[in-house]
C-alpha cells in the first residue's frame, strides 16, 4: 500500500501472569490515539514513539490483521518481508509469533483463537496461492520452500537439520542471504506447520543441551516463494474484512 511506511514499529504489551496476583500496578502508560508509551520510574518517566500500540486486550486476531497480513500481501506479490519480534525473555515474543508456549500442534492451548502471527499467515498464504491456482489452473503455478535457523553468539544453527551444518551468511549487492540452511519444499499449512513445529522442538533441546539461553537466541523462520504465470496479470487477492 503506497501510503505505508516500509518499517512498521508497533508495541505489544502483554497481561500480567496470573501469580502476580490482583494487587499489582502497571509501570506503562499507553497512549493509542497517539501511539506511544510512557514507562513511568520514580527518577524520570520515558516517553516511547512508535506507529501503533497494542494493550492487553489485542487479541492474537487482531495483531494478524494489522502487522500480519499486509507482508503476507506483499509477499504473494513478490515483495520481501520480514516481521521481527523483539523483547526481553516472559514478554510474548512466541506467544505472539506462533501462539502459547505449547508445543505440541495438538495441545488445547494452541487453538484456533490463540495461534499467532506464523500460522496465520501460512493459512493466508496457502489460501491466496490456492485460490490462485482454482482460478487459473493452467497458467498459475506456484512452489514454496521453508527453512529454520537459530542466531546464537553469532553462529547459525539449522533448525531442521540434525546435524552441525555450517551456515554461512552472504553479503552480495547489498542482499544478505543465508547460504547451506535445509530447504524444505511446502505445499500445504499442515506440511509447513510440521517443519516449524520439528524446528522448535529442536530449538528447545538445544537450549537444554547446550545451554544456549533463548533470551539470547533469535529463531529465523523463513519461506521462499517461487510463482509462475505464464498468461494474465497481478494476483488478485480475494476480499477479506480486516478485524
Ligand atoms: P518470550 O517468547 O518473549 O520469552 P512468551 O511468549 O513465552 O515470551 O510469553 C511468556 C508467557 O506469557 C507465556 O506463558 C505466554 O503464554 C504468556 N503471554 C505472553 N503474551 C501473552 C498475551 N498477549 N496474552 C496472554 N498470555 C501471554
Ligand atoms: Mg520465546
Amino acid at each position: 500500500m503506497a501510503e505505508q511506511e516500509n518499517i512498521n514499529v508497533v508495541a505489544r504489551i502483554r497481561p500480567f501472569s496470573a501469580w502476580i496476583g490482583t494487587n499489582r500496578q502497571s509501570c506503562l502508560l499507553l497512549d493509542p490515539n497517539n501511539s506511544t508509551i510512557t514507562v513511568k520510574s520514580a527518577s524520570k518517566d520515558q516517553k516511547f514513539e512508535v506507529n501503533t500500540v497494542f494493550n492487553e486486550d489485542t487479541s492474537q486476531v487482531s495483531i494478524f490483521a494489522k502487522v500480519g497480513r499486509s507482508i503476507v500481501d506483499g509477499f504473494v506479490e513478490g515483495i520481501n518481508g520480514t516481521i521481527f519480534a523483539y523483547g526481553q525473555t516472559g514478554s510474548g515474543k512466541t506467544y505472539t509469533m506462533i501462539g502459547p508456549d505449547a508445543i505440541e500442534p495438538n495441545a488445547n492451548a494452541f487453538s484456533e483463537e490463540n495461534r499467532g502471527i506464523i500460522p496465520r499467515a501460512l493459512e493466508d498464504i496457502f489460501a491466496t496461492l490456492n485460490a490462485e491456482v482454482e482460478k487459473k489452473p493452467d497458467s498459475f503455478k506456484f512452489s514454496m520452500k521453508c527453512s529454520f535457523l537459530e542466531l546464537y553468539n553469532e553462529r547459525l544453527y539449522d533448525l531442521l537439520q540434525n546435524n552441525d551444518a555450517t551456515i554461512k551468511i552472504q553479503s552480495c549487492l547489498e542482499q544478505i542471504t543465508v547460504v547451506g540452511a535445509a530447504e524444505f519444499e511446502v505445499t500445504t499449512y499442515d506440511e509447513c506447520m510440521h517443519h516449524l513445529w520439528r524446528g522448535w522442538n529442536q530449538r528447545k533441546v538445544a537450549e537444554t543441551s547446550m545451554n544456549r539461553e533463548s533470551s539470547r537466541s533469535h529463531a529465523v523462520f523463513m519461506l521462499t516463494l517461487v510463482t509462475e504465470q505464464t498468461e494474465g496479470t497481478a494476483i488478485n487477492r480475494p476480499s477479506r474484512t480486516n478485524k
